[in-house]
């Protein structure tokens, strides 16, 4: 490489960005832990950045593209989801921007699956009661009881890469499985799913045989014991069938007063005053959420209702961060290496240099002629 390539990270991803100087190229780690201002941002790509590393925290919008015109070459961020970043101004500037699709899939459907199971069983209010020395007694029904997850309905709102990881974990708790996508149905997967669920009952692990299929959103909410949500969030204008506020007091509505909602996907796919209502006025028995329509959780908000605690579960966007997941620098298996995978492929002009050939970047459809 006979050229030193300027990189200006937002955020510390561990050891890749030693992976990077060992390349040479020259990298700026913004030194604290909070979110850099979008000044600083912008600031650091006028004085001259080839390539910037951004996180779901930052905006990178028209402004920080004009910022860099003549030398910011690619936006390489560190998640698979990037509503924070205007794919149409990213287009208008002709910057191809990658994400790290995959390597967080099982990771975050683990810990949907997981969030499911807590708040279903109802762990939280048990520990508190253990912890405060409330246990006065073991009791057939009280103080309270959970319900069980093995067996029952999910429905899965979403079945793009983590929607159906997360199928997969509920096949292992033979439940049914309700599917609802209206941009992208698997059916040779769902196929799959039905062969192994009828391999557990044909060998004896279950009596009654589950069943998997896909359906309209309003007969999944409306069937489902557990609903979670996997979509990306899409603003009105950015799709014909948005994702912003899917989950509203229609739809909230819909669901069984006994099912519980999971919201792994993006806080503002769930119009959280709406929720607060329906977990007030027992519409539906619980969510548990890991992203929120204001991150951090705003001290006010009606989710920290104490009248609500027992029922909604509140993670801080936490779905993804396990180990590997997160800092691994092989791009098959963390974060941080298809992070910097990603950048490399732009900057150093791998693929021939052709941008829609390179797996990581998103935006193909402004580099193709
Ligand atoms: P993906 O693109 O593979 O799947 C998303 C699916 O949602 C697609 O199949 C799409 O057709 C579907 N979809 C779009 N609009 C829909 C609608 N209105 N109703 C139902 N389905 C709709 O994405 P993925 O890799 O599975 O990730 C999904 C999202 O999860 C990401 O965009 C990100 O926002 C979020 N995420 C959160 C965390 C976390 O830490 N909490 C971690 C990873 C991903």
């Amino acid at each position: 490489m006979n050229q030193t390539f300027r990189v200006f990270a937002t955020c510390d991803i561990g050891e890749a960005i030693d992976l990077l100087r060992r390349r040479g190229y020259e990298v700026e780690v913004y030194p604290h832990e909070e979110t850099p201002p979008k000044k600083v941002i912008v600031d650091k790509v006028k004085a001259g950045v080839d390539g910037l590393i951004t996180t779901l925290r930052d905006s990178i919008d028209a402004e920080v593209f004009e910022a860099g015109e003549g030398r910011l070459k690619v936006v390489a961020q560190y998640a698979v989801g990037f509503d924070n970043i205007n794919r149409a101004d990213a287009n208008r500037f002709k910057i191809p921007f990658t994400n790290t699709a995959d390597v967080l899939t099982e990771a975050t459907a683990e810990f949907a699956f997981f969030m499911m199971g807590t708040l279903a069983r109802k762990m939280w209010a048990a520990e508190h009661l253990t912890r405060e020395n409330q246990w006065g007694y073991w009791h057939p029904y009280l103080p309270f009881l959970g319900d069980e997850v093995t067996g029952k309905t999910v429905a899965v709102i979403g079945t793009g890469r983590i929607g159906l990881a997360f199928i997969k974990k509920c096949v292992g708790f033979d439940m049914n499985v309700l599917c609802y996508d209206p941009g992208y149905q698997n059916h040779a997967f769902v196929k799959v799913i039905q062969e192994v669920q009828e391999l557990r009952q044909a060998r004896g692990l279950v009596k009654e045989r589950p069943w998997i299929k896909y359906v309209a959103l309003e007969e999944a909410l409306a069937e489902a014991d557990f609903v979670s949500v996997h979509v990306p969030l899409l603003r009105v204008g950015e799709s014909a069938t948005p994702t912003y506020h899917l989950f509203n007091e229609r739809t909230l509505s819909l669901m069984k007063a006994t099912a519980y909602l999971v919201n792994t996907s993006r806080g503002p796919v769930v119009d959280e005053k709406a929720l607060a209502l329906a977990l007030r006025e027992n519409w539906i028995a619980g969510a548990a959420l890991d992203v929120y329509e204001t991150e951090p959780l705003p001290a006010d908000s009606p989710l920290r209702d104490p009248a609500i605690a027992d029922r909604c579960r509140l993670m801080p966007h936490f779905a993804s961060a396990a180990r590997i997941t997160r800092l691994s620098i092989d791009p098959d298996k963390g974060m941080a290496g298809r992070c910097v995978q990603g950048l490399v492929d732009v900057l150093e002009g791998n693929y021939g240099g052709d941008v829609t050939k390179m797996p990581y970047v998103v935006n193909k459809e402004a580099f193709r002629g």
